[in-house]
């Protein structure tokens, strides 16, 4: 009766079961979901180069 629905995270692809286990769904992590905020925040505010979102970036692609 309880189907797990399972939805993509936005930020790494990963299969994210969408229930009370995963408190940071759509995200895989929290980790994720700080990653897609700080992308968006980067975006809207226009900083040039932060070294600490490309950083993030790069080490989450890896590790997925
Ligand atoms: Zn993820």
């Amino acid at each position: 009766m309880n189907k797990p629905i399972t939805v993509k995270c936005p930020t790494c692809g990963a299969p994210v079961e969408w229930n009370d286990k995963t408190p940071t769904r759509p995200f895989c992590s929290e980790r994720c979901k700080l990653i897609d905020l700080g992308a968006w925040a980067a975006e809207e505010h226009a900083i040039p180069g932060d070294p600490v979102v490309d950083d993030l970036f790069s080490e989450d692609l890896s590790r997925h």
